[in-house]
């Protein structure tokens, strides 16, 4: 047993137009970095599509038969500014939810330690009915759903650490007692939510704030002294993370100074967390991280560290 590396040609088939950041070669660096040696005992898998009942779980049906029918025959068509469809995106969506899914039936039924999903596209801006922000369904929230509505887990956490908020995610989970959302983010910065006083229907989502330029001196404690004691009070039984990268110094979209080593520490300290309250169950799914040499680099590195924890921890079983 291992860490499981969920990917899917799909993919590579959401096809974004030229400049477009959220574009095909994230995925394509990112599998190069996971080509490494070091990356052999990676359990790959291909992510399957989500069910249609498991995306209902977040979105109403007219939104999901929308995002399938919305792609013309050849070229784009623009769901919002900067959220495109083209004819492979609906299978691309339902891949990068149904892999957050998998991932998270893999790691219940401890056919794999812990899990990371390279998928796209993204996820954690899409609303109940809305796609925005690149995003097209809310895999994390999604996968979260799965948990607690299919698998019978009474609580699960949401951590979000990409540099935008996670305003789908949040939308998506507002009313569920059971789903802690810890997000810490640039503020202000695209989508301009995920204000402190935001606290959802039952005071369970904690939004972190967090002023252009933050490095990784100051982001460290804002995650020792909030993140991590608002999860262990939370007790989840499972943790999944919406893992961005954009908080990166290099990343053009955003003004945190971020560096790849403290990706790593990110990942020690989740899966030290997740080791201590839920059996090591952490999932990972990847969101943003625009500056493909940061963002092979980072998930690299935060890869390795939940493959070493993984180990360990099998070792201590
Ligand atoms: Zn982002």
């Amino acid at each position: 047993m291992t860490t499981a590396l969920f990917t899917h040609p799909a993919s590579l088939e959401h096809v974004t137009p030229e400049g477009h950041p959220e574009r095909v070669d994230r995925i394509l660096a990112i599998e190069r970095a996971l080509s490494a040696p070091e990356f052999d005992a990676l359990d790959r898998r291909s992510a399957p599509p989500a069910a249609r009942a498991a995306l209902l779980r977040c979105h109403p049906p007219e939104y999901v038969d929308r995002v399938a029918s919305a792609a013309p025959e050849e070229g784009w068509v623009a769901l919002d500014g900067d959220t495109h469809v083209m004819s492979g995106s609906y299978e691309a969506g339902l891949r990068a939810a149904g892999g957050a899914i998998a991932a998270v039936d893999a790691v219940l039924d401890k056919d794999a330690t812990n899990a990371f999903c390279a998928l796209r596209p993204p996820g954690h801006h899409a609303e109940r009915a809305t796609a925005m922000g690149f995003c097209l369904f809310g895999a994390v929230a999604i996968a979260a759903k799965h948990a607690l509505e299919a698998r019978g887990l009474s609580r699960v956490a949401v951590v979000d650490f990409d540099v935008h908020h996670g305003n789908g995610t949040q939308d998506l989970l507002w009313e569920e007692a059971r789903a802690t959302f810890i997000s810490t983010h640039q503020s202000p910065l695209y989508p301009g939510t995920g204000m402190r006083k935001e606290r959802g229907a039952h005071g369970q989502i904690l939004n972190l704030p967090l002023p252009p330029g933050t490095d990784g001196t100051a982001y460290r404690p804002v995650f020792e002294t909030r993140v991590l004691p608002a999860l262990r009070q939370a007790r989840p039984e499972l943790i999944l993370v919406s893992a961005g990268f954009d908080a990166h110094a290099a990343d053009p979209l955003a003004q945190m100074a971020l560096g790849t080593e403290d990706f790593a520490w990110i990942a020690e300290r989740l899966c030290d967390v997740a080791g201590d309250i839920c059996a090591g169950r952490l999932v990972s799914v990847l969101e943003g991280g625009y500056d493909l040499t940061a963002l092979a680099e980072s998930v690299a590195a935060y890869v390795a560290v939940m493959m070493a924890r993984g180990q360990e921890r099998q070792g201590n079983d």
